[in-house]
């Protein structure tokens, strides 16, 4: 597979790394400590066309393939510190807009898709509940036909973006004796009567991408705000992971970049016993095992996007998603300990790229749960698609 690219992929991916270096690299450490989402950020990006990379011209974005996004977000994530703002912009693009352009009608396209695309709304995904995480398509949340359209009931967690999103993607079975057959996705606007958007509880790291509980009681959504047909939640679930789990994390592989090109710096310039650290064979190799992980983490993230093209049923997305998470922890886990006590410092600001890391095993499913995943696509287990 080639993954050389063109002229004008590296003209993108060139842009976003010196847009954000340039306007998204400020220090997110008082917003991080204050949990604070960056609206000016987010401004920011929707100015340079970041929340509507995927998405077709006719609805408001700029209709860049996966593998151009891929390497366009990792450059954005090269110069931009907040990943929690990268974070939110994942979850908009991937778990919002893209399952609204594939699975929308064309009314709910042409309403929603612009100003997505344009970030005057934000987008979010709501499936997890407190009964349900990485099995969880066997959710609870229940849709009752009404006058005009559903009745849900239920309760969503740790939905990215809840706090701050117009637009909920929210899934409920119509029908609980179903099973994950009965799963229905439902668009929802913040201001729907009968849905309460409560902040959720603090989190160790991604700070600056706000989360919410969901509580829908009698929540009315109009029969044309229901995504794709009744029974059809599983299909479009497996969809949005397949995309969100090959590119959310695609900014990630940038801000390893960043972090050991800073190994390699500081390496080269700190001195003990006499010489440069990076003169000691353990710490070389330390280093050059950090690239290597990371370079097939990359891969991995291209290959999973260029079959996004023809397909939402690659084994890729998942490896993609496991491999990326797991080489963040581990890069930014090393670069704490090769830089020393000025490495454990908050100033330095890798123990909060690495809170921030550990998060991504848990969402778009865990560490664990790729692998079940990846195991069933082998013919290993019966699989799931997971949260
Ligand atoms: C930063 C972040 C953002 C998130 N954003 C969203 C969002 O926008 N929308 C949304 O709906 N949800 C979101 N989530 C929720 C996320 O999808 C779930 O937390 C995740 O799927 C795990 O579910 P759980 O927390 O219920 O854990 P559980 O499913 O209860 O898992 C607990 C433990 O059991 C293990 N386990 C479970 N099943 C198996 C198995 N079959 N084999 C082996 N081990 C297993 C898990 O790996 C884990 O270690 C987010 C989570 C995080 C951390």
């Amino acid at each position: 597979m080639d993954f050389t690219f063109s002229d004008e992929q590296v003209a993108l991916h060139r842009r976003l790394r010196d847009f954000a270096t340039r306007e998204l690299a400020d220090d997110v450490a008082s917003r991080e400590q204050a949990q604070e989402f960056w609206w000016d950020g987010w401004k920011r990006c929707a100015a340079e066309g970041v929340l509507g990379l995927p998405i077709p011209v006719e609805h408001g974005g700029s209709g860049h393939d996966p593998v151009t996004c891929a390497h366009a977000l990792e450059g954005l994530g090269y110069g931009c510190r907040d990943n929690g703002l990268l974070m939110s912009a994942g979850a908009h693009l991937w778990a919002a807009a893209v399952p609204i352009w594939k699975f929308g009608s064309a009314r709910q396209k042409q309403r929603l898709l612009p100003d997505l695309c344009a970030g005057r709304t934000i987008g979010a995904h709501a499936i997890t509940e407190p009964g349900s995480g990485s099995d969880a398509l066997s959710l609870r949340a229940q849709a009752r036909r009404g006058s005009g359209g559903y009745l849900l009931n239920g309760r969503k967690r740790f939905v990215t973006n809840g706090p701050i999103a117009d637009v909920l993607i929210v899934y409920a079975t119509i029908d609980p004796g179903l099973g994950f057959t009965g799963v229905t996705a439902f668009l929802v606007d913040r201001d729907r009567p009968g849905l309460r958007i409560e902040p959720d509880r603090a989190k160790s790291g991604l700070r600056t991408a706000p989360w919410a509980e969901l509580v829908l009681d009698d929540c009315e959504v109009p029969a044309d705000m229901r995504l794709g047909a009744e029974k059809q939640g599983r299909a479009v679930f497996a969809a949005t992971m397949a995309w969100e789990r090959a590119l959310l994390l695609a900014p990630l592989l940038g801000a390893m970049q960043r972090q050991i090109d800073e190994c390699v710096r500081f390496a080269g310039q700190r001195r003990q016993f006499g010489r440069r650290i990076g003169g000691f064979q353990s710490v070389a190799h330390t280093i050059a095992d950090l690239q290597v992980r990371l370079e097939s983490a990359r891969l991995l993230t291209y290959r999973a996007a260029a079959e996004l093209a023809h397909s939402t049923d690659s084994v890729f997305s998942e490896m993609a998603k496991l491999q990326t998470s797991e080489a963040a922890v581990r890069t930014f886990l090393t670069a704490i300990d090769l830089h020393g006590g000025q490495g454990y410092t908050t100033e330095a600001g890798i123990e909060r790229d690495l809170r921030d890391a550990l998060g991504t095993r848990i969402s778009s499913g865990t560490s664990a749960l790729q692998r079940e995943v990846i195991a069933g696509k082998l013919g290993l287990r019966s699989g799931g698609t997971g949260a």
